[in-house]
């Protein structure tokens, strides 16, 4: 093992080539090429082999990425495939998306003084061979069982818990408000950072292999969650969260002012061929226009660079505190700096101006004051620096609350926490009602696909526990 690993001290750190700026935003096409065979070698073999690897404790998925890393550098890339596979409902997602530098690679301990393995593209490069192989199989249960579980929610929460229950053999329905399955990665994520056709191949497969979809099927409008209940062993809630948070300021009803996920998921749609008026009308359209995009978080950096692609003459960011205090992945921010946003820091809006149309945003300039209670600086105004910013669209990217899913689903029983999350017990992922799980950000709060795609494959083991019990019972009191 040893000469073939540990190559970091001879090779420095290469990522897969990105393409250039002024090429990449003139299409949607993904940013980074994929490694070639000996690349990938090449950089998996940076890899100390650490007894105690703090990329695997990172990792949500806490993946055994020294021996996938091994075997990629061994040429062993079935075996590789085979073990990744094992931990992780969708490596090759997760290759793309994961922040990798708060995650496996901004904790590989030879980060320090050498540049970290890449290994978020040595995983996508993996998986991405695994399907031109056609390694990668639907479902297979080796037997069919007679349990069902229903799935509300076709995201990465509740796929990762359809395909582990359906290898055991469960009857398994995914139901979903949205016409597609995929959930934000289809109609959230853009293209640029996750082609569409690496979901639909999966989703693809995992009908194939006897998953049932619903789609355009809303739990609480077209089928009760008491309905579910009653039809099934067990059901799952991985609905997301999907209420957007809004800003009053005046101004705010003027057309031009649009929430982020109605124009992400109308540029999603169109990449995928439908038919959006919306689009087609100019509403959701950045073409030709100047966009300001309010927020500083990754569905603001998609927002942003989603505008750059659709033409837009000027893109600018309005975030009220400064490039070191942004939510969002510094990735994302330098990918949005190189394709041409304007970045306006310590800036928050005060209003929208316009008489029926958007045509500026009032603008306040803040710094950051002493920290509060939590550690975090205040942000405070500076007075007599208001300015205004031109505008034709104006995008809302302020985050997103969970929706009240006791009242849509109509079951008040149903707990919540202080912000609307779904409270389960941690120990059995169960919520206040029995038999009914919850997974994803529906628990967390916004979070990320790997999160979701952790939380899916425990509630999967939780539920098939649950069943086990609850069937053995009987047998135990007879
Ligand atoms: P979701 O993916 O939201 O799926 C929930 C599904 O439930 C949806 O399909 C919805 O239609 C369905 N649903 C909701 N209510 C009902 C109902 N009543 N009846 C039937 N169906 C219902 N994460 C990353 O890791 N990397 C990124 O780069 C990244 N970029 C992002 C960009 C944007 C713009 C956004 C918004 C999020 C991004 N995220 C990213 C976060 C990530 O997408 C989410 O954390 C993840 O998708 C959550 O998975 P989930 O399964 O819990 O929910
Ligand atoms: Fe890293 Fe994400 Fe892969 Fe885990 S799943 S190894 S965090 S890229
Ligand atoms: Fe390899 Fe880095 Fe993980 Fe150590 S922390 S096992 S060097 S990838």
């Amino acid at each position: 093992m040893a000469e073939r690993m540990l190559q970091f001290v001879r090779l420095s750190q290469q990522t897969p080539e990105k393409r250039e700026p002024t090429i990449r935003r003139e299409d949607f096409d993904e940013i980074y090429a994929r490694f070639d065979p000996a690349r990938a070698s090449e950089q998996a073999s940076r890899c100390s082999q650490c007894g105690v690897p703090f990329c695997s404790v990172h990792c949500p998925l806490q993946q055994n990425i020294p021996d996938w890393l091994k075997l990629t550098a061994e040429g062993r890339l079935e075996e590789a495939y085979e073990v990744n596979a094992a931990t992780n409902t969708f490596p090759e997602i997760c290759g793309r998306v994961c922040p990798q530098d708060r995650l496996c690679e901004g904790n590989c301990v030879i980060e320090k003084g050498f540049e970290s393995v890449t290994i978020g593209a040595v995983e996508r490069y993996i998986n991405d061979t695994a399907w031109e192989k056609g390694w990668v199989k639907p479902p297979t249960p080796v037997r069919e069982l007679e349990h069902s579980v229903a799935i509300i929610g076709a995201g990465p929460g509740g796929l990762a818990a359809a395909e582990k229950l359906r290898t055991q053999g469960w009857q398994v329905h995914v139901y979903d408000r949205y016409d597609r399955a995929g959930g934000l990665m289809i109609y959230g994520i853009p293209n640029f950072k996750l082609e569409k056709d690496v979901i639909t191949r999966r989703t693809a497969q995992f009908e194939e292999g006897g998953i049932h979809f619903h789609l355009n099927s809303e739990i609480g409008r077209d089928v009760t969650l008491e309905e579910l209940r009653a039809r099934h062993d067990a059901v799952l809630i991985a609905t997301g969260v999907y209420k957007a948070r809004d800003i009053a300021v005046p101004g705010a009803h003027l057309d031009g002012v649009v929430p982020a996920m109605s124009f992400l998921t109308a540029s999603n749609r169109k990449g995928l061929g439908d038919d959006v008026p919306e689009f087609d009308s100019g509403a959701l359209d950045a073409a030709g226009k100047r966009v300001v995009v309010i927020g500083g978080g990754d569905t603001a950096m998609d927002c942003l660079r989603t505008s750059i692609r659709q033409g837009a003459a000027s893109v600018t960011c309005l975030y009220r505190r400064d490039k070191a205090n942004m939510p969002g992945s510094m990735r994302e921010v330098h990918n949005a700096e190189e394709e041409g946003v304007r970045f306006a820091w310590l800036s928050a809006p005060d209003a929208f101006e316009g008489d029926t149309r958007v045509t500026g945003v009032r603008v306040t300039k803040m710094h950051l004051g002493l920290p509060d209670a939590t550690g975090r600086q205040q942000v405070e105004p500076i007075p007599g620096s208001e300015f205004t910013e031109p505008a034709d669209l104006v995008i809302k990217a302020l985050g997103f609350d969970p929706e009240d899913l006791p009242r849509m689903f109509d079951e008040p029983g149903l707990g919540v926490s202080r912000w609307g999350t779904l409270t389960v017990d941690r120990r059995n992922m169960m919520t206040s009602l029995p038999g009914v799980f919850a997974a994803g950000d529906i628990v967390r709060g916004a979070s990320l696909v790997v999160w979701a795609i952790r939380d899916g494959r425990d509630a999967a083991d939780r539920i098939a526990d649950y069943v086990k019990a609850r069937d053995a019972v009987p047998q135990a009191a007879e």
